[in-house]
């Protein structure tokens, strides 16, 4: 057996709830897997506020940086909003951890099932056959760049370093060795200097990986391609911000955010993992969240982290049977709870 630590941070609002159900469904596909795997239960976010007066503890940080994988719920809610900058706030937890483990690539995959293609607010037609990834740097770029304001006059600086934009280009061309062989990088080179140096590093590093089909498109062009072709995207890789937007647009092809997990990797195999969807304080204590996003999260975790890429085939084939079976938790107008779903998961992994 080999024995790996997973720091579990199940967060605020439905966080908890969905996190039980990821862990029950990992806990079945483990032991083919060859995995022993230690879960170990920290607080994040709004809760560790709560307990210390701050969203991450210098030891929990250190667990996480320690651990083989992070398994994060969602964190914040309305009780610890606030706008005055001298109180803590549980995003920051979730910053500081990404700075911390030197998180730089979010991965995002995006496949809306068949079973599904109604839900999408995109017509089936456009949406058949939609298999792509967005690999977002997520370290760079203006929401780290120098800022401020002076009178009337506010800035915000873009800044990219070589090294910043190879790192995430090489984790980009190696997910697409294992997929159709496609990258697609955005960027808006036609005006912005970082985005000229964000192609030509890019370019350089598609020279390494001579089989991978490479194309550049500018994100206002992608941004309209990316509803009105998604099944010609395979992975689309690109700066922080542009990254931002890009996701969530990609994100809604799905039709529900329930659904979607998300992957942060830095050098090496460690990673965070959580889904899309936050906190959910409206839905809170229901019992009502679809878990899915966590557990396929949790299978992207078994993939990139803990090397169990068929345990984690067998937790989104469970996934993607359950839909197909005509299972709906309510965020896709069904009436199944989260524990309900868990509990055909469990039934169908178990099979
Ligand atoms: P949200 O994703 O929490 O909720 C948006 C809507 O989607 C809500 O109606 C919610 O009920 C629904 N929803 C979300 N996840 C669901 C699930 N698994 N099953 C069924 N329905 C689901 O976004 P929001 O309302 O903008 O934010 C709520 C809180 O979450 C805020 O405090 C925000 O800062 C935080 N947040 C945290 C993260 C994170 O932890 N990574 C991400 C986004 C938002």
């Amino acid at each position: 057996m080999r024995e790996v630590t997973v720091v579990v941070l199940p967060g605020d609002g439905i966080g908890p709830e969905v996190v039980a159900e990821a862990l029950r469904a990992v806990e079945l596909v483990a032991t083919d897997a060859d995995l022993s795997i230690t879960w170990r239960g920290e607080l994040m976010g709004g809760c560790s506020i709560d307990a210390h007066g701050t969203a991450l503890t210098d030891e929990v940080l250190a667990a996480c940086q320690a651990a083989d994988a992070v398994l994060l719920g969602a964190v914040g809610g309305p009780k610890w909003d606030t706008t005055d900058p001298n109180k803590p706030r549980p995003e920051q937890g979730l910053l500081e951890l990404r700075a911390g483990m030197e998180l730089f690539a979010n991965l995002r995959p995006v496949k809306p099932l068949e079973a599904l293609w109604d839900a999408s607010p995109l017509r089936r037609e456009r949406i058949a056959g939609t298999d792509l990834l967005v690999v977002r740097e997520l370290t760079g770029g203006i929401y780290f760049g120098a800022r401020g304001r002076e009178g009337d006059r506010a800035f915000d600086t873009c800044e990219y370093t070589r090294a910043e934009i190879e790192r995430v280009a090489e984790v980009a061309f190696v997910a697409a060795a294992g997929r159709r062989g496609k990258v697609t990088s955005v960027d808006k080179a036609n005006v912005l200097e970082s985005s000229r140096l964000w192609r030509e590093v890019v370019t350089e590093v598609g020279t390494r990986h001579p089989r991978i089909e490479l194309d550049h498109i500018l994100v206002d062009n992608a941004a309209m391609q990316l509803v009105n072709r998604p099944a010609d995207f395979d992975v689309i890789v690109t700066e922080n911000m542009f990254g931002d937007i890009l996701s969530d647009e990609a994100a809604m092809i799905t039709g529900s955010i329930g659904l979607l997990p998300s992957a942060s990797l830095g050098i090496g195999t460690v990673g965070l993992y959580e889904p899309v969807h936050g906190s959910a304080p409206d839905i809170a204590g229901k019992g009502w969240a679809n878990p899915m996003a966590t557990v396929l999260s949790a299978a992207m975790m078994l993939r990139y982290s803990l090397g169990a890429p068929e345990a984690a085939g067998r937790l989104e084939t469970a996934v993607s049977e359950t839909l197909n079976q005509g299972a709906r938790g309510r965020d896709l107008g069904g009436k199944l709870g989260t524990r309900e779903i868990g509990d055909r998961l469990v039934t169908l992994i178990g099979r």
